[in-house]
């Protein structure tokens, strides 16, 4: 993750097989947890906002960096990077990852990347890249594995099933013909998506709501299942920008 001049990308396919193996004896432990702009997606910030037992808007205003402007796609959020000369990740600490649980994605990840794209009869095709990283020693420990296998054992199947939702927002054909934000939508997005326990709270005081009356499971996100909220969210941003 972090940046580097001489970084390789490999195109692999899900069964390919790669050699690397990280664990806390690795001359670079931790390495990769600095110099690095992290993208959080919705879910990492569910997954580390209930890590913390923090309200989200807290959350937001104490971990997260959000970037946007006018004419731009979607609002980006970022986790801070501590001011210790190295921009080391607000979570990292001689003995690793302090919230490793419910780490982000990417972190999970790593050294694989993964893109998702949604297809136009609505389903996701993934794509995934091989990052070499030079500080990155894992690839000369031994262990082989595929990246199928490698995202099972790092607990991926939950971050990309809400991953996976939210490309029918994030890549609706509307988005492709040139839809753009405005500053009003820009903000739904980051409450909606971002900012779970206030559209909760918006949602119960009826100051945003569905053209529809909301299904039992949609319910009990209101009564507090942050991920049946999540997909709430998603569906409300669907019916505001695109009408759906
Ligand atoms: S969240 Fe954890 S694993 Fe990810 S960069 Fe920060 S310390 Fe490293
Ligand atoms: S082996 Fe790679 S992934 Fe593991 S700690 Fe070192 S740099 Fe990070």
């Amino acid at each position: 993750m972090a940046h580097q001049a001489d970084n390789t990308f490999l195109p692999i396919d899900g069964i390919e097989r790669f050699r690397f193996r990280c664990h806390r004896g690795v001359s670079c432990f931790t390495e990769c947890c600095r110099q690095l702009d992290l993208a959080l997606s919705p879910y990492d910030v569910l997954r580390l906002k209930q890590a913390k037992k923090l309200h989200s808007g807290r959350f937001l205003e104490q971990y997260v960096i959000i970037e946007w402007e006018e004419g731009a796609l979607f609002p980006g959020c970022y986790l801070t990077m501590v001011d210790d000369g190295r921009a080391s990740c607000v979570f990292v600490d001689q003995q690793g990852c302090q919230v490793y649980p419910d780490r982000p994605a990417a972190c999970r990840a790593y050294p694989v990347g993964r893109g998702a794209s949604r297809q136009a009869d609505g389903s996701v095709t993934q794509q995934y890249l091989l990052i070499k990283e030079p500080h990155c020693k894992g690839f000369a420990e031994a262990g082989e594995q595929n990246t199928q296998d490698y995202f099972t054992d790092q607990g991926l199947a939950e971050y990309n099933r809400f991953n996976d939702a939210l490309t029918e927002l994030v890549h609706h054909p509307a988005v492709s013909a040139g839809f753009r934000p405005n500053r009003v939508q820009a903000e739904q997005y980051l409450l909606a998506l971002y900012n779970l326990d206030s559209f909760r709270g918006e949602l119960a005081d009826g100051r945003v709501s569905l053209c529809r009356p909301l299904t039992p499971t949609e319910l009990s996100g209101v009564a507090g299942d942050d991920r049946e909220l999540l997909l709430l969210a998603i569906r409300w941003l669907l019916q505001e920008f695109f009408g759906t």
